[in-house]
């Protein structure tokens, strides 16, 4: 048995600590570089694959038996070719899928389909603060009438792609608490957010329930078929399975 973790995911830390105190044989892998990227504690590799090919020969050459895939709610790419060529080599497949977000009593949401959708929603003049990191700003051109604040981790490598527009640098955990205090300090309108799911990243959500903020909610891409587990624990029991 060798099992194929992907990572990205702080359930995917989680699962990789499981695997070393058991003495479970895997590889965990990152989409990005070493640098900026968290201890997982089991051998790990670093970088794409090289498209479905090289994903298929990497499985074959390390003698992958099994791919537990813990990567982000929105990394449906990786997902989707990961069940496919697992079912290709008849190799068991099985995502982590932490549940989505669902709105609750004092919610204020407007679902979107995309980044791009915001517009139809956020009427001109808003403050909006974007959560939904950097990599997808370029689909925010259509808010050029609102002040939009995207919070990043990192202090950014790049000027803010349009004018009306600026990053904030701020490392997480946030509590509910200062969230309301910046919400309220930025004279936030609206927060756009990926339904990412999960307890982590939850308190810029309750914040907005309870200062009345709007939230664009952008809904999360089609998953591969087949069964999933929702916890570490689930993730767990069924590699123990193996
Ligand atoms: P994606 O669109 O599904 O995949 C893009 C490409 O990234 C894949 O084709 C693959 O490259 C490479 N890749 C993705 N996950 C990998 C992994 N665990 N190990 C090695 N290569 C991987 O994914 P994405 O949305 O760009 O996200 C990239 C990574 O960041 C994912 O691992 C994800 O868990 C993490 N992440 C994503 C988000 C998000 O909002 N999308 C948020 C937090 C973390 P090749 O084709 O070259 O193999």
């Amino acid at each position: 048995m060798k099992l194929l973790l992907l990572a990205g995911t702080g359930e995917a830390v989680q699962v990789a600590g499981a695997l070393h105190s058991k003495g479970i044989p895997a590889i965990a892998s990152y989409a990005g570089t070493k640098r900026g990227s968290r201890d997982l504690k089991i051998p790990t590799r670093y970088g794409g694959f090289g498209g479905e090919a090289g994903f298929t020969q990497f499985l074959i050459n390390e003698g992958i038996t099994a791919v537990l895939d813990a990567t982000h709610p929105f990394a449906a790419q990786m997902s989707h070719r990961s069940a496919n060529v697992c079912t290709h080599l008849g190799l068991p497949y099985r995502q982590l899928l932490r549940p989505a977000w669902r709105p609750e009593a004092g919610d204020n949401w407007v679902r979107l389909r995309s980044e791009a959708e915001a517009a139809e929603h956020i009427p001109a003049g808003s403050t909006v603060f974007l959560a939904t990191g950097r990599r997808t700003l370029r689909h925010y051109a259509n808010l050029s009438e609102s002040e939009l604040i995207c919070r990043q981790i990192y202090p950014p490598d790049g000027p803010f792609p349009f004018p009306n527009g600026r990053f904030l640098v701020g490392t997480p955990p946030f509590s509910v608490e200062d969230e309301i205090k910046l919400f309220h300090k930025l004279g936030i309108d609206w927060l756009v957010v990926k339904n990412a799911g999960g307890a982590a990243s939850a308190s810029k959500l309750e914040a907005a329930r309870l200062a009345d903020i709007k939230v664009a909610m952008i809904e999360r891409p089609v998953q591969p078929e087949g069964q999933k587990a929702a916890t570490v624990e689930e993730a767990m029991a069924w590699v123990e399975c193996l």
